[in-house]
């Protein structure tokens, strides 16, 4: 256990992090102010844009600006977009990501898709499955923003996440390849790092799930700090934390 002094920029991950129950976490706003402007969000949210999400942020205190901030499921249509320009898409999502993918050239559309792009939809229902299972079958290529199954909801309760959906959409599929974006996966780490401009070796993920802040980071080779009831890290003799926080090193 040892406070983060020579860490020089965070990718630092959302729900459970810096939020909780839709309020900012009492420590976050004084954690990002010691960061300097040395961060950059990385959510496996699969439902809002980046724009969005900075308005909402600031709403409870947070003044994150949308150019900090990176999300599964806006940045899988991003990269889809430049993969595939002007693709018709099978659009599982919310509203807010089909404009973003019409913002971006894509085409949503209901029929004779080329992808497949599954996100948190919560108008999810047979017909809709029944879409994209026989569009997959037919070839088109699978997007998927996270491999979330569920995240804790108010109560004790969960809330289905998008790889629930993804779940069902393999049982109808059987096995396919698919494109996966969110954490644990490299890219979001990729991206955020990109934005960062620092070396590997001065960046730490700061996160609240070992099986996907903590496994990404080991897996893309950055160190993982861990966030454990609402204890931030120490930055330059900061004191935004009220315990310390323990640093895990990077296997040699
Ligand atoms: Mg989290």
């Amino acid at each position: 256990m040892h406070a983060a002094d020579d860490i020089r920029g965070w990718l630092i991950d959302l729900d459970g992090t810096l939020v909780c129950g839709g309020r900012a976490m009492p420590g976050a706003p004084a954690f990002l102010e010691a960061c300097g402007g040395r961060f950059v969000v990385v959510s496996n949210d699969a439902e809002h844009t980046p724009a969005e999400l900075a308005d909402d942020l600031r709403r409870i205190g947070l003044e994150i600006p949308a150019d900090r901030i990176v999300l599964a499921g806006a940045f899988a249509l991003d990269e889809t977009a430049r993969r595939r320009p002007g693709a018709r898409v099978l659009m599982l999502a919310g509203r807010s990501l089909a404009r973003h993918a019409r913002a971006r050239g894509l085409r949503p559309v209901q029929t004779r898709p080329d992808i497949v792009f599954l996100g948190r939809d919560r108008q999810f229902s047979h017909a809709r499955l029944a879409l994209a299972a026989n569009a997959v079958r037919a070839g088109a290529e699978l997007v998927v923003a996270n491999p979330d199954l569920v995240h804790p909801g108010p109560n004790g309760t969960v809330v289905p996440e998008t790889g629930a959906l993804l779940a069902a959409l393999l049982a109808c599929t059987g096995p396919v390849a698919y494109r996966l974006v969110g954490k644990p996966e490299p890219t979001l780490f990729a991206a955020g790092l990109a934005l960062l401009d620092l070396p590997k070796r001065v960046v730490a993920m700061l996160g609240d799930n070992p099986r996907t802040d903590g496994e990404g980071a080991r897996r893309f080779g950055l160190r993982y700090v861990e966030i454990a009831d609402g204890a931030f890290p120490q930055i330059q003799g900061e004191t935004a934390c009220r315990h310390e926080t323990s640093v895990m090193a990077l296997p040699a």
